[in-house]
């Protein structure tokens, strides 16, 4: 079977519709699709869920901070109508907004000008997000790549690093299992944390109700897998993978087309399945 558990379209950072989404994960033969945009399910409104090219899990990907690092909870599974899990996306999607204009301020002060405009746009209506800043730097020259721009302006402890406003890791959790959802913890290895931290998130996470991680993350080395199956079991927790895909043309994150889950591991989808 092919899972994939994480991609986003072009409500949040990615750049295809979720129709152009589901086209391309079902000529990559993909068996299960989650489409996890950030803080928000709007992509569902646009496409069918009983489709029968694909089976599709609901999903989401919420923002969230936990000892002041930014964090990102996967929802998967869930009840779409259920009222929490709306209120909650409301609530991340207005702090978003707000965030943005934060940001377009601490990049103004920068010397850099129409920034939340400029990100705006390119967010074409959808979440606007970190990467939307980024296009926006490259646009006017400031920047010539969305990874500069992120170690100058947008990534970890910079001007346009602003985290406050989510909603807090129990919150979160809370509102993806009401909606009879699972948590998953996204990309751990993306945090730079050590591992006595990463396990401190991991045994909060559980105990707040996180009930996975993902083992698999995009491309990744057969170690990394292995090191991320140890952490699973270690917390037990279910395992679940996805590419994280945003756009064509980035190989380390291509739809689909992720390692698979080592054997040692439970898989999330027992739970559904
Ligand atoms: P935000 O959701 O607004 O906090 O932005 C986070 C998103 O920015 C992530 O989901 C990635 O898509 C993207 N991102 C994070 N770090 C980098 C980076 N170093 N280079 C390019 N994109 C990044
Ligand atoms: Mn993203
Ligand atoms: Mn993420
Ligand atoms: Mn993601």
């Amino acid at each position: 079977m092919n899972i994939d558990l994480h991609c986003h379209s072009n409500l949040s950072d990615g750049t295809l519709s979720p129709k152009e989404l589901i086209d391309l994960a079902v000529q990559r033969e993909v068996d299960v699709l989650a489409i996890t945009d950030h803080d928000s399910i709007a992509c569902y409104q646009e496409i069918d869920l009983l489709t029968d090219r694909i089976k599709i899990i609901t999903g989401i990907e919420f923002s969230t901070t936990w000892r002041n690092s930014g964090i990102h909870i996967v929802g998967l599974n869930m009840d779409l109508q259920n009222h929490d899990l709306l209120e909650g996306t409301r609530r991340q999607s207005a702090a978003r907004t707000e965030r943005a204009q934060k940001i377009g301020q601490k990049l103004q002060k920068l010397g850099f000008s129409d920034c939340f405009e400029g990100a705006q746009r390119h967010s074409g209506g959808g979440q606007i997000g970190r990467p939307h800043f980024a296009q926006h730097l490259i646009d006017i020259g400031a920047v010539s790549t969305m990874q500069q721009a992120f170690k100058r302006y947008l990534g970890a402890g910079k001007a346009g690093d602003i985290k406050e406003q989510w909603a807090d890791l129990g919150e979160v959790i809370s509102w993806i299992r009401g909606a009879g959802g699972i948590a998953v913890l996204a990309h751990p290895t993306k945090y730079n944390m050590t591992r006595t931290k990463l396990c401190a998130l991991l045994e909060e996470f559980a105990s707040l109700g996180g009930e996975a991680m993902e083992v698999i993350s995009g491309s990744q080395t057969a170690s990394v897998t292995q090191s991320m199956a140890r952490l699973c079991q270690q917390f037990n927790l279910l395992a679940s993978c996805g590419s994280d895909f945003h756009s064509l043309g980035q190989p380390w994150a291509a739809l689909g087309m992720a390692p698979k889950l080592p054997a040692n591991c439970v898989p999330v989808w027992t739970r559904w399945q």
